[in-house]
């Protein structure tokens, strides 16, 4: 592994001075706690021409801890063309920096629009990482962490919700939902009577001092919440179904009969899909068949 210490910069030739290279730089800010705001991430907003920002309000106060006075413009996937086309053309030459009101933008957070528009026009878009909240809650819930979706917020409409959910059924994979204070124990009750009663937790005000995490699966969630709303930020973790009925016999005979006919790599994935298991541990389980045949 190599560690660069930042490799923004370039030295300029006559001067003799680093000087950050121009681009759009798209700036992950602390979930809570200002400790986690990167030094590196500091250097581009003290090196910013242009901070892109979601609410002045809120990024002027972290500017204001990091003893910073920034030209800020407010920026969100309803801007205008002409607004991207302004931000670009400032990112040709000089530093500018998307943030989003906390974690990592366009993580359901502005910036979208604005990345692809900056690839479409060869402007050099570059990534300062740092704090986002699925990413923290998912590190500590103790679900499967191989496989995950992350699936933003659910829709509020009960229409729309159970159809996102009817789409996720079946992806065996930890699922992981931004979720509200007030909107926790309808949710929960929706996703324990269209997903069943799975292993899930709920991570809330991270990084904060009222930081918690609860575990159970979904039934004790809902009984839990019933009629006690959480305050704070929350992030939903549903972990993946179990593989149920799923005979290890059935899925042999199948991956054989399979191998007689098809190269490894597309039996394991013909008889994944069939049995909805995972691609990967069906191709071990295949390589090991062949060699063995
Ligand atoms: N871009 C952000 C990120 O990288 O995590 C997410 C922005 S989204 C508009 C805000 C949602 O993220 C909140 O409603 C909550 O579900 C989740 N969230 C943000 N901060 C959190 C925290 N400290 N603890 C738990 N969830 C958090």
């Amino acid at each position: 592994m190599s560690l660069t210490p930042s490799d923004d910069s370039t030295v300029d030739q006559q001067s003799g001075q680093k000087a950050i290279d121009s681009g759009l730089y798209i700036v992950a800010t602390p979930i809570g706690n200002l400790a986690d705001m990167s030094q590196r991430a500091v250097e581009l907003l003290r090196a910013a021409e242009l901070v892109a920002v979601e609410d002045s309000r809120v990024t002027g106060k972290l500017l204001h801890h990091l003893g910073l006075k920034k030209r800020m413009v407010r920026y969100n996937d309803h801007s205008s063309e002409s607004d991207r086309e302004r931000l670009l053309e400032a990112a040709r030459s000089s530093v500018v920096v998307l943030v989003s009101d906390a974690g990592t933008p366009l993580i359901s957070d502005p910036g979208y629009k604005l990345v692809r528009a900056a690839h479409e026009a060869g402007v050099t878009v570059r990534t300062a990482p740092g704090a986002n909240a699925a990413i923290a809650a998912l590190s500590i819930s103790g679900l499967p962490t191989d496989r995950f979706l992350f699936a933003g917020f659910l829709p509020s409409k009960a229409k729309a919700r159970d159809e996102a959910m009817a789409d996720l059924a079946g992806v065996r994979a930890t699922l992981v939902f931004y979720e509200s204070g007030p909107r926790l124990a309808t949710t929960l009750a929706a996703l324990s009577s269209g997903l069943g009663n799975r292993e899930a937790a709920v991570a809330r005000e991270l990084t904060k001092r009222f930081e918690e995490l609860v575990r159970g699966n979904l039934l004790d969630l809902v009984e839990r919440y019933k009629d006690q709303e959480p305050k704070g930020e929350i992030v939903l973790m549903i972990g993946p179904p179990e593989a149920e009925g799923v005979e290890t016999g059935d899925v042999d005979a199948a991956l054989t009969e399979a191998l007689q006919n098809l190269p490894v790599s597309k039996a394991a994935a013909q008889v994944a899909k069939r049995f909805g298991l995972d691609r990967a541990e069906l191709y071990a389980r295949a390589s090991a068949m062949k060699k063995a045949q």
